[in-house]
């Protein structure tokens, strides 16, 4: 029998006072005794009689009706005494009843907390059971991860015998799921459990009310008087009632309780026979496998461990004998790039060492001559001068001047000392073709061995970052400008390696702080105070230049002002170049304005000297041509064409000066422009690995939302100033025909004309949402460089051109340039159909005429031989990316009219 069972059974015994078969059955017989001795107490009826309600009450009004007989009755008096008598037996008897009942309920009571500590007991046997039953789970899924582990194990171990492994954990995993299903059942017997548990609180509560009622009851029957005693007999019947209730509510947690034992003993049953087979069964086999394994891993860990140590052991002794070899190493390698420093130093290094003679010569802490002395050996790379400049490192800076004194000796050179003043430089101060030029050919020449500085305004919209170690000179340079004499600070700095002269004016005309370099109002100012400091700034430093190389209007004012003012100073060793790099803009500008930098106005506004050809102002190019000792323009076609309509009024002036005029084509940056390390396209690429052009043209479809979805559809690729130079009738024209031979179309470029810019901001919009065309109209230099890469094509329809870049920058990225064959352009693409031209220069396709058919007829070949001969292309686009464009050729053309020049000067003196 389970403990709840004896509990119920045990409570119905006590209040009986004798052993009781069944519990239902002893309640009910409870009930009934103790109706039995209060019917005897009212009417005197047998015991044994049966007592109903319906009796009860007939009782009552028999009492009643008795009483109204004997109130009739004469002997009243008697009769109640007689009554009296009989209501104080009755006291007595209900008083002993109340006694049996309390006597009852404690022991009730006593059952109660009985039951109250098995119910604890069985929680806590279920506590205990729930972990087995956990423990055994665990177990379970222990098994079913060793199943996987031994699957693994079996796979080079004996099959049949783990297939029968397989079927143990099969049973074991039907176990598993009847132990769930079991779960299942402890969860809801919990549930059971926990109504119990309420039902044995509101046992509690009815219990407590019934001792409370019994309390007040024996009071009240002090007080009854006999008219209250229906009230009272009323409550006696509720009190008969929660007696009854309680008893069945006692019975049903009995039977939830034999339930639950019954669960139990099954789950103990389940455990011991799971216990006993699969689990012990397959966790021996387990063991055995996996003891078998550790043993043959730390048989060859003992292999593994001793085969190490006698490598360790060699490996020390190797890395003695490494060790020695490799200081020899060191102390030989060590030499040895002394040496090679020596011989390897960057330009940029005696660029800043050249630099720094400059500053001390400007600042007067070493003279003209020492200055003069120790420029010559930077300039030949002299290793004394290097290694006491790398000694000196740390060292005050008088310290560095004396050793550098110490080196200076009297020497000649061979090489040149060339200093270009201009208002351009790439890629710190880049407008146009200008900047390029001055770093390439600068570059160039300085790889030839030559001397070669720069001069530039210090703008304040220039690329700051693109300058190393720029730093100001204590000293300010003093330049006349319109009467008075005004300090211009000098910063200096590298930029690709070349020394550069910053000039700041410190003038209230503010004339480089503008946030763009051109088209102010005052450029004529702005540019011949520029020219006319640059010059004092070489004077200052009494500097023995060679040749002073300006360019284009802006700077054309020196070779006036270098004949005409600083020669007379004695300053005259230098030559003058000039390089003209657009006829188009020639500083044309009313007569006296010429003054302001010192120029003699009288003496120089006329006809044979600076006075325009065509009006009657005065003329800066013109005057430059007329001063310079060697012209240049930047083509040899353009030099034909200037010397006709092309010259803009100025071609009989170059005729006259026709004998130191020449056109030198100019080269372009390879460094700068190099599809194998352009650092802004996505994949580099080269004439052999073609790969990476179509992996840019990918990118920049995506970046400009161009459709991707044909992949040989060709792009063609325009990057310009939108000027009517470069034929912006046909710019717009190309956009539409390309589009019509189903091509893409990508244009990057702004205008400083209003009008044009308005025009092709129309267009843009029009193209906004197509995916075929994308109108960039901004300055941007990143850009550029991946439309190079991404395009197939590339159109140049200018009405002139005086050199052009951007053909030979095309073809170094393998995109074939479409160019009208005027200027520089006829000297660097020839034409793919032209017999009269050998194959092999032929590398694009071009057309004369400046008209729309002229174009289309171009074009449409491209395209003809883009889709129908690809591998023709290809070779194109191969032979293009091959042609050596390098500044070295032009270089060595300036070189030699540079060095003709210089010569003629020696003879000069
Ligand atoms: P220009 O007559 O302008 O000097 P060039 O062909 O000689 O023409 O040189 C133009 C140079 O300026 C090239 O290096 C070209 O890439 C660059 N360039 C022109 N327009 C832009 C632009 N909008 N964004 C970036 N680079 C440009």
């Amino acid at each position: 029998m389970s403990c709840s069972a004896a509990a119920g059974a045990e409570a119905a015994a006590l209040l009986f006072r004798s052993p009781a078969p069944s519990t239902i059955a002893g309640r009910r017989r409870l009930a009934v005794s103790r109706r039995t001795p209060r019917r005897n107490l009212r009417t005197g009826v047998q015991p044994h009689q049966k007592s109903t309600p319906s009796a009860n009450h007939h009782n009552r009004a028999s009492i009643q009706r008795e009483r109204a007989a004997a109130s009739i009755d004469k002997e009243q008096q008697q009769k109640s005494e007689d009554e009296n008598e009989l209501l104080n037996i009755q006291l007595e008897d209900l008083v002993g009843m109340i006694q049996n009942t309390q006597k009852n309920i404690l022991l009730l009571n006593q059952a109660r907390l009985q039951a109250l500590g098995r119910a604890d007991k069985i929680l806590k046997e279920k506590e205990a059971l729930q972990q087995k039953i956990n423990i055994l789970e665990m177990k379970l899924s222990e098994t079913g991860a060793q199943s996987v582990l031994s699957s693994e194990v079996k796979s080079d171990a004996e099959g049949l015998e783990f297939d029968v492994v397989k079927e143990e954990n099969e049973l074991l995993k039907d176990d598993m799921n009847f132990l769930k299903a079991k779960l299942i059942e402890i969860t809801e017997t919990e549930e059971s459990l926990f109504k119990l548990e309420k039902e044995r609180a509101l046992l509690d509560a009815s219990l407590r009310e019934l001792e409370c009622t019994f309390i007040s009851a024996q009071s009240d029957m002090l007080k009854l008087g006999p008219l209250q005693q229906d009230a009272w007999w009323e409550k006696v019947e509720n009190l008969e009632d929660l007696l009854d209730s309680t008893a069945n509510q006692v019975e049903r947690a009995a039977l939830t309780l034999d339930v639950y034992h019954d669960f139990q003993d099954k789950v103990e049953k389940l455990k011991a026979s799971l216990g006993a087979t699969n689990v012990s069964k397959f966790r021996l086999y387990l063991v055995d496998i996996l003891q078998q394994r550790v043993k043959s891993v730390e048989e060859r860990f003992q292999a593994c461990n001793h085969e190490m140590h006698s490598q360790i052991e060699l490996y020390e002794h190797s890395i003695v004998e490494f060790q020695d070899t490799l200081s020899k190493l060191i102390n030989e390698s060590e030499k040895k790039s002394m040496e090679h420093y020596a011989e390897g130093m960057p330009s940029e290094f005696w660029s800043r060492i050249s630099l720094l003679i400059d500053g001390w010569s400007l600042e007067k802490k070493i003279s003209i001559n020492d200055a003069s002395m120790l420029r010559e050996m930077a300039w030949k790379r002299d290793n004394c001068l290097r290694e006491a400049y790398l000694s000196s490192r740390g060292m005050e800076e008088r310290e560095l001047i004396d050793n550098f004194l110490k080196m200076a000796l009297p020497g000649t050179s061979s090489g040149l000392h060339i200093v270009h003043i201009a208002a351009e430089m790439a890629p710190v101060a880049k407008v146009g073709g200008l900047a390029d030029v001055i770093s390439g050919l600068g570059k160039a020449l300085q790889k030839k061995g030559h001397l070669v500085e720069i001069i530039l305004p210090k703008y304040d919209c220039m690329q700051h970052n693109q300058i190393n170690n720029l730093k100001v000179l204590d000293v300010v340079v003093k330049s006349y400008f319109e009467g008075n004499m005004f300090a211009n600070k000098i910063w200096t700095g590298t930029v690709e390696g070349l020394p550069v002269y910053f000039i700041e004016p410190q003038h209230p005309g503010k004339f480089f702080w503008r946030a763009q370099y051109y088209g102010e109002h005052d450029d004529f100012k702005r540019f011949s105070y520029f020219s006319r400091v640059a010059l004092e700034l070489l004077y200052q430093s009494g500097k023995k230049v060679d040749i002073i190389h300006c360019h284009d209007w802006q700077t054309a004012f020196v070779a006036p002002l270098y004949w005409d003012v600083y020669a007379n100073l004695g300053f005259n060793s230098a030559r003058i170049c000039f390089t003209c790099h657009n006829f188009e803009y020639q500083g044309v500008a009313p007569a006296q304005d010429l003054a302001y930098c010192g120029l003699d106005v009288d003496h120089l506004d006329r006809p044979d000297r600076m006075r325009d050809n065509s009006h009657g102002r005065i003329n800066v190019v013109k005057g430059a041509i007329v001063y310079s000792n060697i012209v240049t323009t930047v083509s040899p076609t353009y030099a034909q064409e200037v010397r006709s309509e092309g010259g803009r009024g100025l071609q009989d002036t170059l005729k006259v000066h026709s004998k130191k005029f020449v056109g030198i084509l100019n080269g372009i940056d390879t460094d700068t422009w190099n599809p194998s390390t352009d650092r802004f396209l996505k994949v580099q690429y080269s004439a052999n690995d073609l790969y990476g052009k179509s992996a840019n043209k990918a990118a920049l479809r995506k970046q400009l939302k161009l459709s991707s979805t044909h992949a040989s559809q060709p792009l063609v690729g325009c990057i310009t100033r939108l000027v009517p130079q470069k034929g912006v009738h046909l710019i717009r024209h190309a956009i539409y025909k390309t589009a019509e031979l189903g091509g893409q179309f990508v244009l990057l470029g702004s205008s400083p004309v209003q009008h044009i810019q308005r025009e092709f901001d129309g267009i843009a919009d029009q193209f906004q949402n197509n995916n075929n065309i994308r109108l960039l109209l901004k300055y941007d230099d990143a850009l550029s460089h991946m439309i190079f890469a991404a395009s197939d094509m590339f159109i140049i329809p200018s009405m002139f051109e005086p050199c052009g870049l951007t053909q030979m920058i095309s073809m170094r990225y393998g995109s074939v340039p479409v160019v009208r064959r005027t200027g520089g352009l006829n000297d660097s693409v020839f034409d793919f159909d032209d017999e009269t031209i050998p194959m092999e220069l032929r590398n694009g396709f071009t057309f004369l005429k400046a008209d729309e058919q002229g174009f289309d007829s171009a074009l449409e070949r491209a395209f003809n031989y883009y889709h129908r001969k690809p591998e023709v292309w290809k070779q194109l686009v191969q032979k293009d990316m091959k042609i050596d464009f390098s500044w070295d050729t032009s270089a060595s053309q300036y070189e030699e009219i540079y060095q003709r020049a210089a010569a003629r000067a020696r003879a000069a003196a």
